[in-house]
């Protein structure tokens, strides 16, 4: 059974009064479902001691954009797994698409922050997806199995079972375009036999165990039709985590399409 989770990805958003006002807003709205689903922030880093802060006991959980894959040293603007979890993050997010796009992170760098992060004991989000070239061209399962395959050889098959992958199709993110649920359940199912099939003695339960989410504007609007279909465990949300009535209607929707009722998550 695959806790469906939901993370907000705040990207370079916010402010300490923003950061504040949003958390008020939102917190409240979360409670109700926070037993059924797991849910966490990922703010930008100079926030994240105010955010943990906010979140106190909520059960709301923290998370980081990115991390070093280094452990320490001479690596100016990067920070170490470890300060993040010292910090008081769960989840870090790797090789999200801006970041290989804008920052030109290989699939190989990419790995190593996959790995520090496990190694720091917090559970890496690992972003795979196709830019829409890629996908013209036929290559998206191509792309997502080299985007994975890197993490594998890194880190070994039982450790993706530590992990969650978020299926995030470059030409979906912030552009309002979704993915149809045929490409969404297409590439999801290509993630878990990939996985399943890459140790075939031991993997299957990693791939049947493996929490893999969508991203790509995801809106209230189109929240529950991507959450029920079989294979997406949960969503990964950029633009709509901003706004606190947005994120609460998309993990009302996430709880939904798992079957639970808002009256059954309340504590
Ligand atoms: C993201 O940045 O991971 C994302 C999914 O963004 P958006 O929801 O705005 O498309």
């Amino acid at each position: 059974m695959r806790k469906p989770i939901l993370i907000g990805n705040w990207k370079m958003n916010g402010s300490l009064q923003a950061n504040q006002a949003l958390m008020v807003r939102l917190l409240p709205r979360l409670r109700m479902f926070r037993k059924a689903i797991d849910l966490a922030v990922c703010p930008p880093s100079p926030y994240l001691f105010q955010v943990r802060d906010l979140l106190g006991y909520t059960g709301v959980m923290l998370g980081a954009q990115n991390a070093a894959g280094y452990v320490s040293g001479a690596y100016t603007g990067e920070n170490s797994a470890t300060m993040l979890q010292e910090m008081g993050c769960r989840y870090v997010i790797v090789g999200h698409s801006e970041r290989r796009a804008l920052f030109h992170e290989t699939s190989q760098e990419v790995a190593a922050r996959f790995r520090s992060v496990l190694s720091a004991g917090m559970t890496p989000i690992l972003c795979v997806g196709e830019t829409l070239a890629e996908r013209d061209a036929g290559l998206t399962s191509v792309v997502i199995e080299q985007q994975l395959q890197a993490v594998i050889d890194e880190v070994g098959i039982a450790a993706m079972a530590s992990a969650v992958v978020a299926y995030e199709p470059v030409w979906a993110i912030g552009t309002g375009e979704t993915a149809t649920p045929e490409q969404i359940s297409w590439v999801h199912q290509c993630i878990r036999s990939l996985v399943s099939s890459s140790a075939p003695d031991t993997a299957a339960d990693v791939g049947q165990s493996l929490r893999i989410v969508y991203g790509g504007s995801v809106k209230p609007g189109n929240a529950y039709d991507i959450f029920s279909l079989a294979d997406v465990d949960g969503g990964l949300i950029g633009g709509a985590s901003l706004h606190a009535d947005e994120f609460g209607s998309i993990a009302g929707a996430l709880a939904e399409a798992s079957g639970v009722t808002g009256e059954a998550c309340v504590s």
